[in-house]
């Protein structure tokens, strides 16, 4: 069996779709190796041996270890250099990769190989002792703290301790003789943590740090990260083992990482930081400040030029913009790592546009590839409004690492943001830089400023990522965890005040700021044209108002799905006469209190029909059980004991006999319309009077009636009678008739199973997909959060079902009440109403099912216009 993937020398073993074995490193470099790119040589051992030593009390499979060393093997060829050599030694790193990326999750050992013989060696092929000996220290550091676990601080301290004694500022200010004694230091270090001589074997070496990198998935840091970002079903990680490059071997040699376009803002220009004379990490530890990319046009011009031609390879071979990192050995170039690049919302769009523009892709890739649901939903996100940021209150200025507005107040550690969060208090999480074991707390943050640290910090990347606002770099404060404050000269921001920061502009701004809505550039509307081209399920939006209504049109709502009329019900004179007809003793006064009602419901839905300018307007009738409007504070009480002109005693026991056990499950939906004719009567009058209203007035309206919570056909069939026959009467008194549809909500298990009987009846079905859920699994959807996170946690549930469809059980009736409503009705209408319909994976599940539209918040409508449109791809 083959565990062992070689690259290099313009072949290569794998290829960039084998990323579960591989890695996506791994896979990669194989890639680039075949298409000709300057890679170093090296090899990739499987995800697959990490798994068995995760599961085989750390062993290997048979065969492994010999693949390895046929794969030392042909490195030393391709190299011709020999692994550990005493006078001229070939040396490698050792490099995690699985196959989705984790940023920082697991860790790297360089310079591998070296011992006290071959850095002699080294030095004298070389003819640089200073590089030796600063390989050698970078080595024994990284491989204490990598493969052995010491803590990093042991060797910063030992460092500083003799930049100090020698006056030196910089790492690269320790001559050749500094660097010995550091590196005597550091073995000294080595031995006191961990009780063992610094190996000297390099295939000892070898195996410590392939084994530390398989080990390094099961780290806490590791699982923490994969469950954060729910990231599943994975082996483990590949190992690659890749002959060194040296960026640290003089002022001729730089190592850097640059994006192949503007991340932030999606412009076409190479974008990223290096630094001259340095070894991998270096760039994003903040040791020494980066250059900006744009600087080794000055000087490395070649270099420049060569990167150019390289990313511009790249991204017509990816079709994507890439994420890459390099090193410059002596003018000469090397790429170490290429990946798919993360971007703001903003960036996807505008990247998205300019490369269909440049025939580098078609816009079905485009729209299948380069925007993902999470970048509209950044783009949708409140912004900070600009006028409202008075300089004075400004105390800071970062960089603009992930945009997006975010208001909160200040906590200085990861454990206190994931407190506040509990409380749903909002934060802003403030460190100096932060690391891996902050995700946590940056997860349950609004935003995140850090201090230090540039565009490519863990910070900046990991809030891109997520689409979290982010500022970072910003040096303008100076932050003191112990005294719990940030100051920037006179001012000083305590643990607890508000904050507001604008990660598009790098602004940290005092107190709690105002937000507005996004605006959209022209980049976003032909994007979206194309979306809408290649998609053929319509989305609807689910709004109660005119407000909404008008703002999801905005957005793109090809109608509405749902329309919820109990907030008609609300509003002082509204609620006074709705009480009423709750209270009322007979059909007559109940009748009177409705008479109250139907001019301000018919008003609500001739702003609502015209706000939606012709196209199909989906309303459900009364559906939340009628206590619900009953006051319950002692004022209220007695005003309404007062308006009804009865005891506030008598009140309460009327109040006492509405409460119900499970009011879920109790007297609402057609229930109550069932029981209450007049209040399906008096709603009818009201949206079909606005329809008749508005086409006199020439406009186009498309009503749709949907009645809640049918379980059985009988329900149906006896408001559908009720509908019919107040809408003739509608119509003969005003002398013009308005087409419209009566439909009902599938959200009853039942209902499901004997769709066939409903549909013989039903115009449209409509699934009320959070019902639906709550009934199905039989969670309240109230209460359910109190299991949820354990069920989740516990590997019981691997998602929220009232997040995302619960496709095998929920998702199997919304499946077969659609499959039997078409064989009665070939041609029913059938869509989602639920929050579901804005959850991606959901849709494409709706759109495999066949479903003519899903409905969801208008916030959602762009995310559900670009999931259907993939669902299509
Ligand atoms: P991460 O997954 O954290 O990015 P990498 O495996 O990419 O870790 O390694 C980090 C850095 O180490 C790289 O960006 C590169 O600068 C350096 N590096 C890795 N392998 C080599 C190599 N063979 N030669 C030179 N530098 C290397
Ligand atoms: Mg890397
Ligand atoms: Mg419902």
């Amino acid at each position: 069996e083959k565990y062992v993937y070689t690259f290099g020398g313009g072949v290569a073993e794998g290829n960039k779709s084998m990323k579960d074995l591989l890695g996506g490193k791994g896979a990669n470099l194989a890639e680039m190796s075949s298409i000709g790119l300057p890679i170093p040589p090296g090899f990739t051992i499987s995800a697959e041996v990490c798994k068995y030593y995760n599961e085989h009390d750390e062993q290997w499979q048979d065969g492994v270890e010999k693949q390895v060393q046929q794969g030392i093997h042909q490195l030393e060829e391709l190299m011709d250099l020999t692994f550990g050599d005493a006078a001229d030694p070939l040396l490698v790193s050792v490099r995690s990769g699985a196959a989705k990326s984790m940023p920082g999750m697991m860790d790297t050992v360089l310079n591998l190989g070296l011992n006290d013989q071959s850095v002699k060696g080294l030095a004298r092929k070389t003819d640089n002792e200073r590089f030796a000996y600063d390989c050698y220290r970078r080595f024994i550091d990284m491989f204490g703290c990598v493969v052995m676990g010491i803590d990093h601080d042991r060797f910063e301290e030992v460092i500083q301790k003799l930049k100090d004694e020698e006056g030196a500022e910089l790492d690269t200010d320790l001559g050749v003789e500094e660097l010995k004694e550091l590196v005597d230091r550091y073995k000294a270090v080595y031995r006191k943590s961990t009780g063992y001589m610094f190996p000297q074997n390099p295939n000892e070496q070898l195996h410590y740090a392939i084994n530390a990198v398989f080990g390094s998935w099961s780290s806490k840091r590791a699982k923490t990260y994969r469950k954060i970002n729910r990231i599943t079903g994975l082996l483990g990680t590949a190992v690659n083992v890749q002959a060194m490059v040296y960026g640290n071997m003089g002022d001729d040699c730089a190592t850097g990482v640059c994006f192949t376009r503007n991340p932030a803002d999606g412009t076409n220009e190479l974008y990223g930081e290096f630094l001259i004379n340095a070894q991998g990490e270096d760039v994003v530890a903040g040791i020494r400040t980066p250059q900006n990319i744009s600087k080794l046009k000055e000087v490395m011009p070649k270099s420049y030029d060569e990167l150019q031609e390289v990313t511009e390879k790249l991204e017509e071979h990816y079709q994507d913009m890439q994420d890459i990192e390099f090193t410059i050995q002596q003018g000469e170039l090397f790429i170490l790592q290429t990946r798919n690049g993360k971007r703001t919302g903003t960036a996807a769009i505008k990247i998205a546009d300019d490369m269909v523009n440049e025939g580098l892709i078609d816009k079905e890739g485009a729209v299948l590839n380069l925007v993902n649901p999470g970048h509209l939903d950044q783009l949708l996100h409140p912004q900070l409004s600009q006028s409202d940021v008075d300089e004075k209150e400004i105390i800071g200025e970062g960089l603009p690492a992930s945009p997006g507005a975010a208001v909160g107040k200040v906590v200085f550690s990861s454990e206190q943001a994931e407190k506040e969060h509990a409380q749903d208090h909002p934060v802003i999480l403030v460190r100096i830089e932060t690391s891996p074991e902050d995700v946590g707390g940056m997860s349950a943050a609004e935003g995140i400023l850090t201090s230090r640290g540039g565009m490519t910090s863990h910070a900046a990347v990991v809030a891109r990522g997520w689409g979290k606002p982010c500022v970072a770099g910003c040096d303008d404060i100076v932050i003191n965890y112990e005294a719990q404050s940030f100051t920037n000269g006179e001012v000083t921001i305590k643990a607890g005040d508000w904050i507001s920061i604008d990660g598009a502009r790098g602004l940290v701004i005092k107190g709690q700021k105002p937000v507005e809505e996004p605006d959209f550039g022209d980049d976003f509307h032909t994007f979206m044209g194309w979306v809408d081209s290649l998609r053929d399920m319509k989305v609807r939006t689910n709004a109660d108002t005119p407000e909404d209504a008008i703002r999801a049109r905005k957005f793109g709502a090809q109608g509405i799905g749902l329309a919820r009329t109990e907030h008609m019900f609300f509003g002082e004179e509204r609620i006074k006469a709705m009480r009423r007809m709750i209270m009322a003793e007979s059909d007559g006064e109940r009748r009177k209190a409705l008479k109250v009602l139907l001019p301000y419901q018919k008003q609500d839905f001739i702003q609502i029909f015209e706000a939606m300018e012709g196209l199909p307007v989906t309303v459900r009738l009364l559906d939340p059980p009628l206590h619900e409007f009953l006051p319950d504070d002692e004022e209220e009480i007695k005003a309404l004991a007062d308006d009804l002109q009865i005891s506030v005693r008598d009140l309460n026991r009327k109040i006492r006999l509405l409460k119900e056990f499970n009011p879920m499950l109790g007297h609402r939906g057609c229930r109550l319309g069932i029981t209450y004719p007049e209040i399906t009567e008096m709603q009818t009058r009201a949206i079909l009077e606005a329809a008749v209203h508005l086409k006199k007035e020439g406009k186009k309206v498309q009503p749709e009636i949907m009645i809640p919570l049918v379980g059985t056909a009988e329900e149906f069939i006896h408001q559908h009678e009720i509908v019919d026959h107040t809408a003739a009467d509608v119509f003969a008194l005003e002398n013009e008739v308005v087409d419209y549809k009566v439909g009902t909500m599938i959200e009853i298990p039942r209902a499901a199973i004997v769709a066939d009987k409903i549909a013989e009846e039903a115009e449209f079905f409509s699934f009320g997909t959070n019902d639906l859920t709550q009934m199905t699994y039989g969670y309240s959807r109230d209460d359910a959060g109190k299991f949820l996170e354990t069920y989740m946690k516990e590997g019981i549930l691997e998602n929220d079902p009232f997040q995302t469809l619960d496709e095998e059980g929920v998702g199997r009736l919304v499946e077969i009440a659609t499959n039997k409503g078409r064989k009665v009705q070939p041609k029913l209408k059938v869509g989602i109403c639920g929050e579901h319909g804005g959850d991606p994976s959901s849709v494409r599940f709706c759109y495999n099912l066949g479903l003519n539209y899903v409905s969801c918040s208008p916030y959602r409508v762009p995310v559900a216009r670009l999931a259907a449109a993939q669902a299509r791809l």
